[in-house]
């Protein structure tokens, strides 16, 4: 075969894409500084120290006094009281680690995308949608039983703990996940021996399923020899062909991953007994901003990355967060600069006391078509809604009816539940005065539910 080469000066104006200038690709720069040391009292932490999963957990602020103390002079008293509302008002238990902590831009926390997502402020909270419900996903309702939710065919979420290293103001799991908080009392989940045998007769018991997730909580918060038997187990059913352990950590404490060896060693360990017996065990995360990634968690993902650990993250569209295409597009080429691929964006969830944190499905359209094309397709990731009544997660594309004026959007999920409709609800800070006055009224409520459906049925877009 006779190949021309074709120099680029020889080119059309138009075919050649003018080269980038380095310095706008700020996605390859992450921070290698010591950022802890500008909060009071880490100013003397050592790299050692800092680095040391123990000394993160143990310093993890839970209460406004531990955040106080912490932080003393860098914010105003009125923040910290705004704050001590906050966690009285919030119906997740607050855990921040110092890592994130460090991460909070503290000349303005108000804004800041970190500290929105962990650190509750009443001044900020926003009443509840009147359709939200404590488990919107109906996890319970699909869970054969405690702590193992069977919803997709071939697929289960197996839940064997309910703590975490962080806890999420916005925790889709608030109904058991975290300690009782003064609102929400936490569902209880049995002993663990018991819960565990018994979701893994189920899993054992059910030729289809081939997929578990282990979730929680949090993966991290499992031992490495609890990480060895859950893998150990579920890997010798004949079914299960695929595991993926879940864990926030790389992107609140990516310091364990690097020197927690006993628990790195054991996920290792998974994986490759895993590749052995020729089926696949990976590990899910959950980055929601560019800023929760430095070079620490570039060196803990370049070490799973040597090991063979494929790593996907999961995120949740926030207001304020990463509801924007430039965040968004900066958050997803980050993720693959460190060998993490970006998989899901999800609607947020209708979730108690997080409404400020919500956003529209339009707002999710919007970004997505921005952010498809700007890198390859295996790293674009899938902007769903995970349809409250427990359809299961939709491509937000893929709506029956939405009514950009009532914020009522209609979903079917024809391989979970055929027949059914689920429908996800805009915040109603986001929708006009007029539909907000509608809102309030349950008769107009339940004519703008049953129009939304009846246009869905009618294939009215
Ligand atoms: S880490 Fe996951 S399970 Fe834990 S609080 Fe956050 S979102 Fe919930």
């Amino acid at each position: 075969m006779h190949l021309t080469i074709v120099s680029a000066s020889s080119l059309p104006r138009s075919a050649v894409k003018p080269a980038v200038d380095p310095a706008t690709l700020v996605y390859k720069e992450l921070r290698r500084d010591e950022f802890w040391r500008k909060i009071p009292a880490y100013a003397e932490v050592s790299t050692e120290t800092f680095h040391d999963s123990l000394w993160q957990s143990k310093h993890s602020i839970t209460k406004v006094e531990k955040l106080l103390t912490a932080l003393q002079d860098l914010v105003a008293p009125a923040f910290l009281e705004d704050a001590a509302n906050g966690f009285l008002r919030a119906p997740m238990s607050v855990r921040v680690s110092p890592y994130l902590l460090s991460l909070i831009d503290w000349e303005n926390p108000i804004e800041d995308p970190l500290r929105r997502q962990f650190i509750p402020l009443a001044s900020t909270l926003l009443p509840d949608h009147p359709c939200l419900h404590l488990d919107s996903l109906h996890e319970q309702v699909d869970a054969p039983v405690a702590g193992l939710t069977h919803r997709y065919p071939d697929k289960a979420l197996f839940l064997p703990l309910t703590t975490c290293p962080v806890y999420c103001r916005f925790c889709t799991r608030s109904y058991a996940v975290g300690i009782d908080t003064d609102k929400v009392e936490k569902v209880g989940m049995g002993t663990q021996e018991n819960r565990w045998a018994q979701a893994f007769a189920y899993i054992a018991s059910r030729p289809e399923l081939e997929d578990i997730v282990v979730s929680g909580g949090d993966a991290y918060n499992l031992r490495a020899a609890q990480i060895t038997q859950i893998a150990d187990t579920l890997l010798a059913m004949p079914n299960i062909r695929r595991l993926r352990f879940a864990t926030k950590g790389p992107a609140v404490m990516p310091q364990k991953i690097l020197h927690d060896v006993a628990w790195r060693e054991a996920l290792c360990g998974a994986v490759e007994k895993g590749r052995k017996l020729h089926k696949e065990v990976v590990l899910h995360t959950h980055f929601n901003h560019p800023n929760e990634i430095t070079g620490i968690t570039q060196d803990a993902m370049n070490l799973l990355f040597f090991r063979g650990v494929t790593v996907r993250n999961q995120t949740v569209l926030q207001r304020g967060v990463n509801d924007s295409v430039e965040t968004m597009t900066l958050l997803v080429k980050r993720l693959g600069h460190i060998n993490v691929q970006p998989y899901y964006v999800y609607m947020h969830d209708l979730v108690q006391g997080v409404e400020d944190l919500r956003t529209t499905l339009d707002t999710a359209l919007h970004i997505e078509k921005h952010v498809r094309g700007a890198t390859a397709g295996f790293h674009t990731p899938t902007f769903v809604v995970d349809a409250p009544g427990g359809g299961g997660k939709r491509d937000v594309h893929s709506y029956e009816h939405y009514d950009r004026e009532t914020g009522i959007s209609v979903f079917s999920s024809p391989a979970v539940k055929k027949g059914e409709s689920y429908l996800y609800y805009d915040p109603l800070h986001a929708l006009s005065e007029v539909a907000r006055r509608r809102w309030e009224d349950e008769a107009e409520r339940q004519i703008m539910t049953d129009n939304a459906v009846l246009r869905a049925e009618r294939r009215e877009r």
